[in-house]
């Protein structure tokens, strides 16, 4: 388990011996990559790893195909949502039972910010960062929307804890706040934040999307109230696979989320006309979650098991070290600051959006986030330094030949 941080390569060749040397490099055959590129968009939608075709075929060909209805218990489908879950919990500093997987992430932060305001009666406002992925700012407002006189509150980004200050009062029932910053990287104090929300007397919700599989998280030592995140960025399980839920074993008593769908039920097969919640984590539940998915989840998180968070961070930060450091003649938004990042790295370029589709065509793969910033994840996992090396490489010969000029680099298609 070596965690001591890895010098700064200062060559190629430096990278070469760190790839010969790196305790993570058995992983890369574990996914099916790209044939002809970097991949540095893990942290948008995460690769195909290499056993889920099998998995995700003998779901459909055999549980789905032969087996039929039987499989709910033959296959323990109706568990998936907590066995999976449980899986995740290891990855986020949780216990088993504290985890579901279902729905998307908009979904269970509807479900656990709802469930939090009524835990506050009295308190009406919701703050958030102006500068957070929309989506949850949008859940915010759509749901103080429902509660007579809540409203939610947008802070300007926040560099530490400090900045809550003077928006933590007794009118405040709860924060939202991405752990780390979908734009530029930047990595938010857990526990410093929580302590400081909970001493205001306010509930506390991390969205972890760009955490979970990026950075070992303790949910558990720093009393996190409610968490939700991602499976299909850095954990790798398929394209709008489900997202999964934290609530503290404290609060599965007392938390009444308002989708009462049939799986949150304490006996959904007893069909019953009246809601009477389940106890523990299922009550999160509203429908099941879509199964052929479920399999790509399932898929993945045996490859994560067998991960060890602490080596993760390691070779994360020496991987946005490296490029960092490669662009530190750019403009480089991404706190320099080992604890202050996650594992991506952000450039403000003004004609980010052409420069970043020249890359694409280079065999580089990053995107961008408007107004104008280039944005790479890096994966620890399959990504090796030599590819991040030449990926900053590639970059500086875009820019330097000025090819992203041509008109064609221009166009926009719907997703960025
Ligand atoms: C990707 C992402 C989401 C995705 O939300 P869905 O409702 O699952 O589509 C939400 N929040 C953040 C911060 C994200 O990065």
């Amino acid at each position: 388990m070596s965690s001591s941080p890895v010098q700064i390569p200062t060559s190629r060749e430096q990278c070469l011996a760190l790839d010969a040397d790196d305790p993570l490099a058995l992983f890369r055959a574990e996914y099916t990559l790209p044939s002809n590129g970097i991949y540095l968009d893990g942290n948008s939608l995460g690769v195909l790893p290499a056993r889920t075709p099998e998995i995700v075929r003998r779901t459909v060909e055999e549980e789905w195909g032969q087996d039929l209805i039987t499989s709910w218990n033959k296959h323990g489908w109706t568990e998936l949502p907590f066995t999976l879950g449980d899986r995740i919990a290891r990855l986020v500093g949780a216990r088993p039972g504290e985890v579901v997987v279902c729905d998307s992430v908009s979904v269970n932060l509807f479900k656990v910010l709802t469930a939090a305001l009524r835990m506050r009666p009295g308190r009406h406002a919701v703050l958030g960062e102006r500068e957070s992925f929309p989506t949850d700012l949008y859940i915010a407002e759509g749901v103080t929307g429902l509660f007579e006189g809540a409203r939610s509150v947008l802070l300007p980004s926040l560099d530490s804890a400090d900045d809550l200050d003077a928006h933590l009062d007794e009118g405040v029932a709860a924060v939202v706040l991405s752990q780390v910053d979908y734009r530029t990287g930047r990595l938010l104090d857990m526990g410093e934040i929580t302590a400081k929300v909970h001493r205001a007397g306010a509930l506390m919700i991390w969205d972890l999307c760009h955490s979970a599989g990026a950075l070992p998280i303790d949910l558990t030592a720093h009393q996190v109230d409610f968490a939700v995140g991602c499976t299909y960025k850095y954990l790798n399980a398929g394209p709008c696979a489900p997202s999964f839920l934290y609530a503290a074993p404290r609060h599965h008593a007392g938390a009444e989320q308002p989708l009462t769908g049939w799986f949150g039920h304490a006996a959904p097969f007893a069909f019953e006309p009246g809601y009477r919640p389940a106890e523990g984590i299922g009550r999160f539940l509203t429908s099941f979650p879509p199964l052929l998915a479920l399999a790509g989840l399932r898929a993945t998180l045996e490859i994560w098991e067998k991960v060890d968070l602490a080596q993760l961070r390691t070779k994360s930060l020496a991987l946005t070290g490296l490029f960092i450091d490669r662009c530190a003649d750019l403009e480089v938004v991404t706190p320099g600051s080992p604890e202050l990042r996650g594992s991506q790295v952000a450039i403000r370029h003004p004609d980010g959006f052409p420069v970043v589709q020249a890359l694409i065509e280079r065999g580089v793969i990053g995107d961008f986030r408007a107004p104008d910033l280039m944005r790479f994840g890096f994966t620890p996992l399959y990504l090796s330094y030599t590819e991040v090396w030449d990926a900053a490489q590639a970059l500086h010969e875009v820019l330097a030949s000025g090819e992203w000029r041509e008109e064609r680099f221009g166009r926009r298609g719907a997703v960025t």
